[in-house]
Order: C-alpha cells, then sequence, then structure tokens
C-alpha cells in the first residue's frame, strides 16, 4: 500500500520516498487517515515500528490548511520525555516537512534558552518541547498557545514513568479546549488510559502490537556466565562476531564507564553514554556510534532510551534490567521497522529471580547458549515454567479506575517525584540533586541534556 491511498498529499509522499519507505507501518497505516480526519487518536505500538511518521505526516498535513504561525505562537505541540527524543522528533518534522512551508521549533532544558527564545519569537507551526523547559519558556511569555490547534503527547509512557504527569497537567491547563489531541504510547497501560480519559474525545483507538511482546524479528538469546566474567566476555563477542555496531546496557553509570573503558583497553573503539557525561561527550559518542567510528556504545537504560539508531543489528545486556519490561524497551532498539537484530543477555547466577521476572513477561523461554571457554563457577539455575500474565489489580481500587490494563511488572510502579532532568540549569549541570528512588536500580540514571538542534529549524522555501 503506497502512502498516498493513506490521504497524504504528494509532498509528503515525496518526502517519505526520499526517506526510502515503500510502505506505511501497520500504526502508520492505521493512525493517519484518523488523524487526517480531525480526529483524536490514542495509538500504541512497539517501540521501533514508526510512530514519529504516524502522527507526523498527518499533523503537518494538517497544519497546511491554516494560517501560519503567529509571533510566539505555537499551532501545533508535540511533547517528548526526553531532550534525545525532542530532537530526533524535531528532525523527522523538518524531513518529512522539507516540502512545506512550515516552521518548526524544539526547545528542551540543560541548553542556553536564548537561542530558543529567539526561534520562538517567529511562532512555530511545529513546536516541540520537553514539559520542563517549555513551562520556563511560557513563564517567560515566550510562548502563548493561543492559536494551537494539535496536541501530541509522544512516548506517554514514558512521560508518565519519568513522573511528568504534573508537568503535563499544568501545560494542558493552558491549552485552548478546541484542539486535536494525539496520544502515542509504547504500551496502553491503565495510568496511560486515565490520562487518555481526561485528554482525549472520543478517540480512534489503535492498538497494533501485542502487549509486552517482543519484536518478532529480534533473534534472543542468553549467555550463561560468571559476574565477574563479563567484561572479558563482551570484548571476546565483539571481536568474534566482527561486530561493528553494538549497543550494551549495563546496570549503573559507574559499570557504563568501566566497561567502555575496559574494551578500548582491548582496542575496541567504545563511548558510554548516560546522565553524569556532559553533552559534548554525550552528542560526540551518539555521532560517532552512528556514522561508525564509535563500535560499541555503553548506555544506561535512561540515555538509551528512544534513540533511534537505524537498523541496529546488535544489543548485549551486560546487566539484566532491574525491570522486567526494560528488557523490551532495551530490544526494542535493535530490528526496527522489521529489520533482522539479534539481542544477547549474559546472565549471572545473581540474576535469575531477574531473569525470571523477564520470561514470565515475554512468556518465551530465553535460548540458553553456553560459552565453552566461559562456563559459570556458579551455574544458572533452570528457567521456572511460564504462568500465563495475569494483569495486576490496581492497589486503591477507590483512586483507580481498574480497568485491568495495567502493564504487570509495574502496576504498583507511580512516580514519586519528577525527576529534574528537565529543568534548565544551565550548560555545565552537575549539580548534587535529592535522590529520588522509585525503581530499583535506576536511582543513578537521571537524565541530563544532549543535543544538536535546539532553536528554529525552517523549511527552505520561506526563506
Ligand atoms: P517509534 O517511535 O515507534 O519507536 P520511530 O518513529 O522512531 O519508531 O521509527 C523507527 C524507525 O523506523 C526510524 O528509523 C524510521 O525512520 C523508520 N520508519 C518509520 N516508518 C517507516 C516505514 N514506513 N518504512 C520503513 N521505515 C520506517
Ligand atoms: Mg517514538
Amino acid at each position: 500500500m503506497p502512502f498516498a491511498s493513506l490521504g497524504l498529499s504528494q509532498e509528503l509522499a515525496h518526502a517519505v520516498a526520499e526517506k526510502g519507505y515503500q510502505s506505511p507501518s501497520p500504526i502508520q497505516a492505521q493512525a493517519i487517515p484518523a488523524i487526517l480526519e480531525g480526529r483524536d487518536v490514542m495509538a500504541a505500538a512497539q517501540t521501533g515500528t514508526g510512530k514519529t511518521a504516524g502522527f507526523t505526516l498527518p499533523m503537518l498535513q494538517n497544519l497546511m490548511q491554516g494560517r501560519r504561525a503567529r509571533s510566539n505562537r505555537a499551532r501545533a505541540l508535540v511533547l517528548t520525555p526526553t531532550r534525545e527524543l525532542a530532537a530526533q522528533v524535531a528532525e523527522s518534522v523538518e524531513a518529512y516537512g522539507k516540502n512545506l512551508p512550515l516552521n518548526s521549533v524544539v526547545v528542551f532544558g540543560g541548553v542556553s534558552i536564548n537561542p530558543q527564545l529567539q526561534a520562538l519569537r517567529r511562532g512555530a507551526d511545529v513546536l516541540v518541547a520537553t514539559p520542563g523547559r517549555l513551562l520556563d519558556l511560557y513563564g517567560q511569555n515566550a510562548v502563548r498557545f493561543d492559536d494551537l490547534e494539535l496536541l501530541v503527547l509522544d512516548e506517554a509512557d514514558r512521560m508518565l514513568d519519568m513522573g511528568f504527569i504534573r508537568d503535563i497537567r499544568k501545560i494542558l491547563a493552558l491549552l485552548p479546549a478546541k484542539r486535536q489531541n494525539l496520544l502515542f504510547s509504547a504500551t496502553f497501560s491503565g495510568e496511560i488510559r486515565d490520562l487518555a480519559r481526561g485528554l482525549l474525545s472520543q478517540p480512534v483507538e489503535v492498538d497494533v502490537s501485542p502487549r509486552n511482546s517482543t519484536a518478532r524479528t529480534v533473534s534472543q538469546r542468553l549467555h550463561p556466565v560468571d559476574k565477574s566474567a563479563k567484561p572479558k566476555v563482551v570484548s571476546r563477542l565483539i571481536r568474534d562476531n566482527n561486530w561493528q555496531q553494538v549497543l550494551i546496557f549495563t546496570r549503573t553509570k559507574h559499570g557504563a564507564n568501566r566497561l567502555a573503558q575496559k574494551l578500548e583497553r582491548d582496542g575496541i573503539q567504545a563511548a558510554a553514554i548516560h546522565g553524569n557525561k556532559s553533552q559534548g561527550a554525550r552528542t560526540r559518542a551518539l555521532a560517532g556510534f552512528k556514522d561508525g567510528s564509535v563500535q560499541a556504545l555503553v548506555a544506561t537504560d535512561i540515555a538509551a532510551r528512544g534513540l533511534d539508531i537505524q537498523q541496529l543489528p546488535q544489543v548485549v545486556n551486560f546487566d539484566l534490567p532491574q525491570v522486567a519490561e526494560d528488557y523490551v524497551h532495551r530490544i526494542g532498539r535493535t530490528g526496527r521497522a522489521g529489520a533482522e537484530g539479534q539481542a544477547i543477555s549474559l546472565v549471572c547466577e545473581e540474576e535469575f529471580k531477574l531473569l525470571n521476572d523477564i520470561e514470565q513477561l515475554i512468556q518465551t523461554h530465553l535460548e540458553r547458549v553456553p560459552l565453552s571457554d566461559f562456563e559459570p563457577k556458579l551455574p544458572l539455575p533452570d528457567s521456572k515454567p511460564l504462568r500465563p500474565l495475569k494483569a495486576k489489580k490496581p492497589k486503591k481500587p477507590k483512586s483507580r479506575s481498574g480497568d485491568g490494563q495495567s502493564a504487570p511488572a509495574k502496576a504498583a510502579d507511580k512516580p514519586q517525584a519528577r525527576r529534574d532532568h528537565d529543568k534548565s540549569h544551565g550548560e555545565g549541570h552537575n549539580r548534587p540533586k535529592p535522590q529520588r528512588r522509585r525503581r530499583p536500580g535506576r536511582s543513578d540514571q537521571a537524565e541530563r541534556g544532549q543535543s544538536s538542534g535546539q532553536g528554529r529549524r525552517r523549511a527552505p522555501q520561506r526563506g
């Protein structure tokens, strides 16, 4: 099915063709016509299924109908949880909108606010923003929403995970009541549905992925190893398989640094990406990884979240994630949009419980492949039989509506406080911050900025 048959204009169909997409992904095929009709849409599809184009293409087409943005006004607002995602969405808006006379502006924290103030002065047909910086800008009268036609919450499940609900509510209160609303998420949890109920009006619901399933094009296996052997094993795997681009997940920032250093010592081009790295270091690491000069990128979960690295062939879980759902997100980095990928987990005996959580969540036993040189001294127990997943009952039936949609691994997990990662605090940003623990293993991973494109983006025709 060609893109044009969804009702997209020539300009957009051309831009999509230039990106090399042959046909719409399932989420795109379902969401695009509904958005073009002006309906509110609530869409869930797993990571890597093309949600960005799913809302960006019809959004741009709808915006072509109205008057161009006035000074310090936004006509469409796309909220994303992290700076990386904001930058990526903005890039997509620019790429798909290259043949259209629409401006886009992207704003996020951790970088100087002045260029953003300037960019907004000329108005934004599309404003892509992280919540904290948007509120700062609003507070400085840099943006007003009286002309707002369309709101997109991208990666809505992440936003809630990261504790943005209060900021989102504050922002919603600033928007005109009459507008089109789009909510995109990897999953529909009970919380997402709660949010959607207050936000969307008679939404078209699109759910194209079985909940918590992992991408089918990703082959998954595990190597049972001792904890102490893991760095050596990674190094060996990279060399033996001649992996040119591998994303490696560690549980802590410290662990990411140590592993990257070890790989470097072994002659493998490696870089770590996590919240303690300076913005420049993060940008360089990511750029190097994309252009092939960095062979191994070692990342913590939050740092890696949402990074769109095209057709990443190889993901390694150096540590298993503390929260089983993160396993699904991690391996969603590979095999994106139908490309083949391989996910390998190094699992030691101490991680057996985490492994069981993952296997129960994805309802699959990971294939075990012993490495002859690295037989563990502490053997990994046999996997437990798979129990069918039950939707967890909400803890407080009174405050929850109890629609039974809660994601199994963390139904009771409530963000206690918003992580402070989106506040503007200059470029150095290594100030101490209070520890806020909500998930095990996450406390050292508050996100810090990385940016390339802040400020104004502009379609060529307009200049
Ligand atoms: P999601 O937001 O669902 O995680 P993205 O929007 O980031 O996914 O898209 C993932 C990748 O798939 C991107 O590299 C994007 O360019 C690519 N992609 C999107 N739509 C298509 C399509 N119709 N055909 C081929 N590739 C696509
Ligand atoms: Mg996305």
